[in-house]
């Protein structure tokens, strides 16, 4: 069993930087944790507790059924896959996958079989031979995730893994992550600040702000209800558009002079009481000109993005982006009428940024 359990776990770095402030949550065995969140928020500190390569200032780290605090890196059961691959440049491919297992004091024959049924499952057989230098990019990951299966770990880390490739490359290299860690039933960490890798392959995705959790849960939970402000506009791209609006009454928010619905608002706050209102470019729909309801959108200039439009423009006023498919609408600027499902209306706090439906 490779459950892996942070309770509170805190680091303070010298110098009294608080870099994760009491964190907890957990990780089941074979389940794929993403932690995602802008530079500075603390996950590569995360995971570098787990890994042990950082010291846990207060809390516990368990992986299986061990606390592993005072336990060293080595002795884990963890392999950690970096962004910048860290191979050895002078040696072979071959050799550096297993260089881990060498030092480990394996039998040479079990090394050759593992080396080799790894190098099978990445596509690398014919590159065992090559130096790091002689590598592309992608081969070079390849070699780095190749290194960390051979080991047989209970616990993948991932620290950014793919930020030095190409966007084409990226793309190809997270679907086979994600192949190979389902394939492997090995439970898996990995840390990004790209939401696109943190929506498709985590299936428990915990978003990070300031040292601590803003949120945890499926992706598609965090998408369709952000718990605050922060993960609204972190989760989501292009991000969601976030207009000042009051309460108008049960259920309804206004924008300057519209109104809108929005299902399951909080049924405790005054009228007049002043909110954020959030609306992801994808959610909005096109109403006929002055239907009952809908919001005049003054559209200013357009996007093309191939499948997709973006359309920007001012909303109530203010700056509004939308996206829609190229056939929904002739696409020129000037006034639409627009409209969002009440499910898809977002209202949070003005004071904490927290959620009120
Ligand atoms: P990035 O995406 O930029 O790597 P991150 O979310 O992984 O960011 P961390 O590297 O975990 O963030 O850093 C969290 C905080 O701790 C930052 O404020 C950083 O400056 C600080 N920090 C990191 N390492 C140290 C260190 N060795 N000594 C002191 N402060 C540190």
């Amino acid at each position: 069993m490779a459950q892996v359990t942070l309770t509170n776990v805190k680091k303070v770095y010298f110098g009294g930087v608080e870099a994760v402030k009491g964190v907890s949550f957990d990780i089941p065995d074979g389940g794929f944790c993403v932690l995602v969140g802008p530079s500075g928020c603390g996950k590569s500190t995360l995971l570098r507790m787990v890994a042990g390569l950082e010291t846990i200032s207060s809390g516990e780290v368990t992986i299986g059924n061990r606390v592993v605090n005072q336990i060293g890196p080595a002795e884990r059961d963890i392999a950690m896959v970096f962004q910048n691959y860290a191979l050895y440049p002078h040696m072979s491919v071959y050799d550096n996958m297993a260089y881990g297992l060498r030092n480990l004091g394996t039998p040479k024959d079990e090394i050759d079989a593992r080396v080799k049924e790894a190098a099978r499952i990445l596509a690398i057989e014919a590159l065992l031979e090559r130096r790091p230098k002689q590598l592309s990019g992608g081969q070079r990951q390849r070699v780095a995730m190749g290194r960390a299966i051979v080991r047989k770990p209970q616990v993948f880390l991932f620290d950014e893994p793919l930020s030095n490739l190409d966007a084409k490359l990226r793309v190809q290299m997270r679907v086979e992550i994600k192949k190979l860690q389902r394939a492997l039933g090995v439970t898996a960490i990995y840390v990004t600040h790209d939401q696109v890798e943190a929506m498709t392959l985590s299936d428990k995705l915990v978003v990070m702000n300031g040292g601590q959790v803003e949120q945890i849960g499926l992706p598609a939970e965090v998408y369709k209800k952000p718990a605050s402000k922060f993960v609204a506009t972190f989760i989501g791209s292009p991000p969601m558009n976030i207009l000042p609006g009051t309460i108008d009454g049960p259920g309804i928010v206004a924008l300057g002079e519209a109104i809108l619905e929005a299902r399951d608002l909080r049924e405790d706050l005054a009228a007049g009481s002043p909110v954020e209102v959030g609306l992801r470019p994808e959610d909005i729909e096109i109403a006929s000109e002055g239907e009952a309801g809908s919001l005049p959108f003054d559209v200013e200039f357009i996007e093309e993005l191939g499948a997709t439009q973006l359309f920007h423009g001012k909303l109530a006023g203010l700056p509004f982006v939308m996206q829609a498919a190229t056939d929904a609408i002739s696409a020129q600027a000037g006034r639409l009428w627009i409209t969002v499902n009440p499910d898809r209306v977002h209202v949070f706090d003005v004071q904490t940024g927290g959620r009120l439906g």
